[in-house]
């Protein structure tokens, strides 16, 4: 990086794209910058399943979500890439400098970041959870609330109410079997769940042996307690009976709203609503020297995988280097 802080190629998400496409710049001795919206690295994968398992990523037969970020993050930043955590795109704009035409970035709390690249990796854009339709409900953010399980010893031998009828709802709710106090509470407001069948039977099993309390067409009303959560008021919504549950972990799995915000403001073509256009043979958009790759990155018969995502951003990266560098693309092994 100079002394103004100008890097060769900003990347815009760190999921397992976004690790993938600092590796394949850093190895080719390209200085690389990563702008992350959460507060940590793994995109999709670290915030909604980091303790499921991953079966189809080449060269891991079985791999925990979890594990395989770090191993994305241990090898996307071993060249020293420069991580910005917590900080969500905004603006992007053409600057010149000393004859130079560069990328600016800015976020809701910083730059302009400057760069002679930008590859988006943005996944399906900035996420937010979907969140209950209790008054002041974010107040109890850290205090017992939760929109992720990223670690299950958090909830050893608490009481705990999951909300939701999808597969993370019941994922978790057979998943914290070992770990959270019996019954584990599952609160969905209609009485047919949308999770995998299978799922739904291990659960209503469960529940015989009053290992979980399935509570439907229910709706979480009240929270209540004294610094931290200490129970919940459910309504029934067929009966109008309210009931008093305890409560220490309320974890709340209704989904995530994710928009490509502002970035679809940056006149970058659309491919459908949610992703940006890109030639597939070099990832690069209408927008000279801004490239898109994985999730975000949009073209007729495009598949959203991980493994996906990190072929794209071999080929963003190494088009990036060569239209920067004005050379022929090629590829550099990386075996010595
Ligand atoms: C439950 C579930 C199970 C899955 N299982 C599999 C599987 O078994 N195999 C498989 O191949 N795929 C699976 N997938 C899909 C896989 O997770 C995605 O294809 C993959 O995560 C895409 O990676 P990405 O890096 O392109 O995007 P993401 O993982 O979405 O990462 C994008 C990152 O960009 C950040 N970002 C977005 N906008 C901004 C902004 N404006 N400013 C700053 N940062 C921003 C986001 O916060 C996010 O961290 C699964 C997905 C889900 C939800």
């Amino acid at each position: 990086m100079t002394s103004d802080g100008l890097v060769d190629i900003t990347i815009l998400g760190a999921g397992p794209t976004g690790l993938a496409a600092a590796y394949y710049a850093g190895h080719r001795d390209a200085t690389v910058r990563i702008v992350e919206s959460l507060e940590q690295l793994g995109g999709q994968v670290a915030a909604t399943y980091p303790e499921k398992h991953v079966y189809d990523v080449a060269g891991h037969p079985k791999i925990q979500g979890q594990a395989l970020v770090d191993l994305c993050a241990e090898q996307g930043l071993q060249y020293g890439a420069e991580v910005i955590l917590g900080e969500e795109a905004k603006t992007l704009d053409r600057v010149s400098q000393n004859g130079e035409e560069l990328l600016s970035l800015t976020t809701d709390k910083g730059g302009p970041y400057l760069s002679r690249a930008l590859i988006v990796t943005a996944g399906h854009g900035a996420f937010e959870p979907r969140k209950l339709g209790v008054e002041d409900i974010d107040a109890w953010e850290g205090k017992g609330l939760h929109y992720f399980v990223r670690q299950k010893d958090v909830f050893k031998g608490k009481a705990c109410v999951i909300v939701g009828g999808g597969d993370s709802a019941l994922d978790w709710t057979l998943g914290l079997q070992d770990t959270a106090r019996s019954p584990i509470a599952l609160v969905h407001r209609r009485d047919k769940f949308r999770a995998l069948e299978s799922s739904v039977n291990e659960a209503r099993e469960l529940e015989s042996e009053g290992r979980v309390r399935i509570m439907t067409p229910c709706e979480v009303r009240d929270v209540h307690g004294d610094g931290s959560i200490a129970g919940v008021s459910i309504e029934n919504t067929k009966t109008g009976e309210v009931e008093e549950v305890d409560c220490e972990a309320l974890i709340t799995l209704l989904g995530f709203h994710s928009h490509l915000g502002a970035i679809a403001d940056w006149g970058i073509e659309l491919e459908g609503k949610r992703q940006l256009k890109v030639d597939p043979t070099s990832m690069e958009t209408n927008l000279p020297r801004v490239y898109a790759a994985g999730d975000v990155a949009g073209y007729p018969g495009k598949i959203t995988l991980i493994t996906i995502g990190m072929g794209e951003a071999a080929i963003a990266a190494n088009n990036a280097i060569a239209n920067i560098r004005g050379e022929k693309i090629q590829p550099k092994y990386s075996t010595d």
